[in-house]
Order: C-alpha cells, then sequence, then structure tokens
C-alpha cells in the first residue's frame, strides 16, 4: 500500500501561459525517495468521490536527497485539477499525495542510447531522468530529446535544456513545432524527426510520454519502423 503525504506548495512559477511549475515540500518527510520518471497522485479536493478527487504527475525534478517536489502542469480548459490548480490553489495551501510510484524510468545500467519523444508536459519525466543522469554522473550512452508543441512560446524548459545540450556531448534536443511558421527548426509533429534519423535504430530505447494521439501514433510507427516491442517504453497521461 502507498502511504499519503502531506506537503505545502511553497512556489509556483508560470513555465508559459498555459502551464505552471508548482514546487511542493513534504511535510511529514525529510526525504523523498524516488526514480527519475515516476509520479505521484494527488487526491485535489475536486470532487466528492475519492476516485474522481485523484490526478497523477510526474515529478520533474531529478532526486537530491531533499523533500522537495517540483511538478509541471498543463491548464486543461474545463478540467477539474485544471481549474483547482490554476485558479484556486496558492503558495501554502496543503496537498494530500501519494506514491511516488510508476515504472516509466531507465534501466539502472544505461547501455543503449535512449531517445526521449515528448509532446507539453511529458517533457516533466525526462527533465527528471536527464538531470538525474548528469548531475550524478551516470555512466551511458547517447541521449535525445524530442519535444513537441505548438508555437515557440509553449516550449517548457527551453533555456536549461539548451544550455545542458552545449555544456554536453552526449545529449541531443530537438524542439518540434506544429504550429509556428517563423521556425528555423523542425516543422510540424514529432513523428518525422524520429522516422528521419533513426531508421538506424538497432538497440536504440525509445521512451514517449504524452497524451494518448501521440503516444498511440508513434508506437504505431516505431513498429513500422522494425522497431522491438521491447525497446518502447511509454508512460500515457490520458
Ligand atoms: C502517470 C501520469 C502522469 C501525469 N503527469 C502529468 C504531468 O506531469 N503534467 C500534466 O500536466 N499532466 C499530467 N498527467 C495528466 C493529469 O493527471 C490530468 O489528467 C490532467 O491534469 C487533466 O486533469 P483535469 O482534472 O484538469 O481534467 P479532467 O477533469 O480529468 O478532464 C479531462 C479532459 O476533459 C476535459 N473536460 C473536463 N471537464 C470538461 C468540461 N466540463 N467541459 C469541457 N471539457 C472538459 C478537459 O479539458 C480535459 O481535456 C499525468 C497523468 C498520468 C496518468
Amino acid at each position: 500500500m502507498w502511504t499519503w503525504h502531506k506537503s505545502k506548495i511553497i512556489k509556483i512559477v508560470d513555465e508559459t501561459s498555459t502551464t505552471k511549475r508548482f514546487w511542493i515540500e513534504v511535510s511529514d518527510l525529510e526525504k523523498i525517495e524516488f526514480r527519475a520518471g515516476q509520479f505521484i497522485t494527488m487526491d485535489l479536493p475536486i470532487h466528492k468521490k475519492r476516485l474522481k478527487r485523484w490526478r497523477s504527475y510526474s515529478i520533474a525534478n531529478a532526486p537530491d536527497g531533499t523533500n522537495i517536489l517540483e511538478l509541471c502542469i498543463v491548464y486543461l480548459e474545463g478540467g477539474l485539477a485544471s481549474e483547482y490548480l490554476f485558479k484556486e490553489v496558492k503558495v501554502g495551501d496543503e496537498l494530500t499525495f501519494k506514491g511516488p510510484t510508476g515504472v516509466f524510468t531507465l534501466p539502472q545500467e544505461l547501455e543503449n542510447d535512449i531517445v526521449l519523444i515528448c509532446t507539453g508536459t511529458g517533457v516533466a519525466p525526462f527533465r527528471s531522468m536527464i538531470w538525474d543522469i548528469f548531475e550524478h554522473k551516470k555512466a551511458h550512452q547517447k541521449i535525445h530529446l524530442i519535444f513537441g508543441t505548438r508555437y515557440e512560446k509553449n516550449i517548457l524548459y527551453r533555456k536549461e535544456l539548451e544550455e545542458l545540450e552545449k555544456q554536453w556531448p552526449d545529449f541531443y534536443y530537438t524542439v518540434v513545432l506544429s504550429r509556428e511558421r517563423d521556425w528555423a527548426g523542425y516543422q510540424g509533429y514529432v513523428h518525422p524527426v524520429y522516422e528521419k534519423l533513426y531508421q538506424k535504430h538497432e538497440q536504440t530505447k525509445f521512451y514517449l510520454c504524452g497524451w494518448q494521439n501521440m503516444i498511440d501514433e508513434a508506437k504505431e510507427r516505431l513498429l513500422a519502423m522494425g522497431v522491438e516491442k521491447e525497446n518502447i517504453v511509454y508512460e500515457l497521461y490520458g
């Protein structure tokens, strides 16, 4: 059984006009243990029925030995949690959550190249994994993050990921914009990008995170490229 924890919101920052970063401090622990890629499930006061109150959010920071977690959450119009988290909660409010849990994590030994494909806040678990490898100097092969969103103004964690790419020869960062007309990088959806770059994929492992349409299409296209099923791992947000 998972334990329920009490936490307090200690900081909220607008990452874009529709996405916020929330920092929560776990009040009943000095240190919160988790593996990069895992998520927590919050019990939010948004419904009378318990199960309808639960919402899961990936942890966006790397494990760092503290009791602070960062979440990166997008506002979905009309969504119960979205309305609550974007219009009601404020710094100092308490949140109850269970976890961290989840199996969307990297192997202990990173023996293969990894391609991390996401859209929107699907970048959250990948940010945790990337910083975990970088900060803890974990042995790894090539790491390629492919991030898709609509417009340039929606790119999440852009500055730090661009900086990381400059500092770290094994890390590659590609942004794909589906609606931005004036963009020198890749335009359209994420799919043609990995199709073009990874026709030769051998033991490359593909990790996918985001919403149903993107995940379904990516799984289908990767399989069509001949990627083995066990080399496709995904986390579905909804
Ligand atoms: C393992 C996991 C990890 C996740 N991690 C993250 C994360 O890191 N970041 C993140 O942003 N999300 C994440 N999610 C998604 C998150 O859990 C929620 O599903 C998301 O925040 C939407 O919840 P909601 O209550 O706002 O929407 P819900 O109320 O659940 O509604 C879902 C959809 O229905 C629509 N809808 C609902 N009510 C109405 C209405 N009255 N009228 C019109 N449309 C309506 C909403 O627009 C929305 O698209 C994760 C999900 C899982 C399973």
